[in-house]
């Protein structure tokens, strides 16, 4: 065992003793120092906090000087509308953004500074503890025209609801939240006439698919109609697509979180089947609605296979079905499509993809990968990618790197033709050999149907949906 020497033992006493007194020391003065030391720290907080928000301030001023250089300062759609006056400058809703860079802090207030990037998640309004953010369509000076609707998704045409990409707003989660709600409200009050369904459902993508299992849960009569297949928009994805979504929540099976909120298409789609088996969900497939008016109470509801009578009815019917077109010549060649489902289809051909946003940039990539030896241009009418997300963006730029995507900005079709396409980029006219062309430049709003069905269409100027009636 060593043995620690008499005078080393004395030394370390005297060293000890010597620490205390000049704590001692400290303690006294920063005792009779209160104040001042608190003011110090006072100070240095304060600084700390206004050197961070003079970083956040000038990095948020630069983003919104490049959306008005990109022309990309309006928002597309449903989008965060901020109260100054009741934002604490917490910066919750800066992080919980799942598309990046859309809220920025200004002087501690939140700013949107990316406007045309918004998708309409709504994480921001959710994250926010003050109630400062509210989701509105269109700006004071830009009007958004969406369909009339109370908070709970019903029209101006009572018993009559619209949920989904339908009344305005994408995104899977948005479409399953609003299936549900409607239906929720819907089966809330009936009437008492006689009708052969409580409720009738037009369309199973997943605001159709959250509404009838709303109606299951509730133990109602339902009948869903659906033109195609189950699954809707989803359904028609590219094959291996990676989906983004927050977690949903569907009536009956509750809560699903995917891995890293992505996953493919056939595991959303191997979800909802399974979904569809256990809770005994009924969909009436290729089968089309057509028209309805309101008898009495209920609505006689004419579909493609004959007609039916229900109390209430919800559109659930998404855009998808009336893409939007460019109006060039040859536009209706066979060659030129709207959707890509299998990329595998394509291999050695020249093809051209318009549009930058999500839908357009993600197809370009799959019909770019290497695998395929495909000859691939993106076509993109503004000047950056401002419509679609940043891995998106990253991805295809390095595509563009190795030489498996030309990407043209600036640029728009003024031909189409049997093996060829001309491109305009500003001035210069350039024709391509191309073997296949695929558009994805949105979708048109089906507003005059639904006009033709009573439904009342708005022009909304930053505002969000009507109070329920
Ligand atoms: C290429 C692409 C990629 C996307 N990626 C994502 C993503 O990663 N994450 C995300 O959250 N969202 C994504 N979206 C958006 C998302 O798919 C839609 O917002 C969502 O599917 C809308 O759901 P919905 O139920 O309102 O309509 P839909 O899914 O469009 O379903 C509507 C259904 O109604 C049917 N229907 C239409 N008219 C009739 C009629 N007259 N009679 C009977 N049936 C009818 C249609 O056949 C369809 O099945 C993407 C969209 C596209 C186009
Ligand atoms: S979450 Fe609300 S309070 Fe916090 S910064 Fe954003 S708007 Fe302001």
């Amino acid at each position: 065992m060593p043995i620690s020497h008499p005078t080393m033992a004395y030394s370390t006493r005297g060293s000890f003793a010597a620490h205390a007194l000049r704590n001692l020391d400290l303690l006294e003065f920063l005792l009779n120092h209160t104040v001042l030391v608190g003011l110090v720290l006072v100070g240095f907080f304060t600084f700390r906090r206004m050197v961070k928000s003079g970083r956040q301030t000038a990095h948020a001023k630069k983003m919104i000087e490049k959306a008005i250089r990109t022309q990309t300062h309006e928002p597309i759609s449903l989008h965060p509308d901020i109260d100054p006056a009741l934002c604490a400058g917490c910066g919750n809703c800066t992080k919980v953004c799942p598309e990046g860079d859309i809220l920025q802090m200004i002087h501690r207030k939140a700013v949107l500074v990316n406007p045309a990037k918004c998708v309409g998640h709504g994480e921001c309004e959710i994250a926010c503890p003050t109630d400062a953010i509210s989701l509105v369509f269109g700006t004071k000076t830009r009007g958004m025209d969406i369909p009339h609707l109370s908070s709970n998704y019903e029209t101006n045409v009572p018993g009559l609801y619209i949920a989904g990409e339908l009344g305005g707003m994408g995104l899977i989660r948005n479409a399953i939240k609003q299936g549900a709600l409607a239906a929720g409200h819907a089966l809330a009050n009936l009437a008492d006439e006689k009708a052969q369904f409580d409720l009738l459902i037009v369309g199973a993508g997943p605001a159709g698919l959250a509404a009838s299992l709303s109606a299951i849960a509730a133990k109602k009569s339902y009948l869903c109609v659906e033109q195609n297949s189950f699954g809707g928009t989803v359904a028609n994805f590219p094959r291996q697509k990676v989906v983004m979504s927050q977690p949903f929540s569907l009536p009956i099976v509750g809560t699903k979180k995917f891995p890293s909120n992505k996953f493919s298409k056939e595991e959303l789609i191997a979800y909802w089947e399974d979904t569809r088996k256990k809770t005994g969900l009924k969909i009436k497939e290729k089968t089309g609605f057509k028209a309805l008016k309101r008898v009495g109470k209920i609505f006689e509801v004419e579909t493609s296979q004959g007609t039916v009578t229900a109390k209430k009815v919800i559109l659930a019917m998404g855009v998808r079905g009336s893409p939007r077109r460019l109006g060039v010549p040859g536009e209706s060649l066979s060659k030129v499509t709207f959707n890509l489902i299998d990329p595998e289809q394509y291999q050695g051909q020249h093809v051209v993809v318009v549009g930058g946003g999500n839908a357009g940039v993600e197809a370009a990539q799959m019909l770019g990968a290497a695998k395929w030896k495909n000859k691939v241009h993106l076509l993109v009418r503004s000047q950056s990618f401002d419509r679609c997300n940043e891995d998106n963006e990253k991805t295809i730029r390095a595509m563009e790197k190795q030489g498996l995507v030309t990407i043209w900005f600036e640029s728009q079709v003024s031909e189409i033709r049997e093996t060829s396409i001309v491109i305009k980029r500003k001035e210069e006219v350039t024709e391509l050999l191309n073997h296949f062309v695929f558009i994805f430049a949105g979708a048109e709003m089906p507003h005059k149907f639904l006009m033709s069905l009573g439904v009342q269409i708005d022009k909304k100027f930053g505002e969000g949906l009507s109070k329920a009636a």
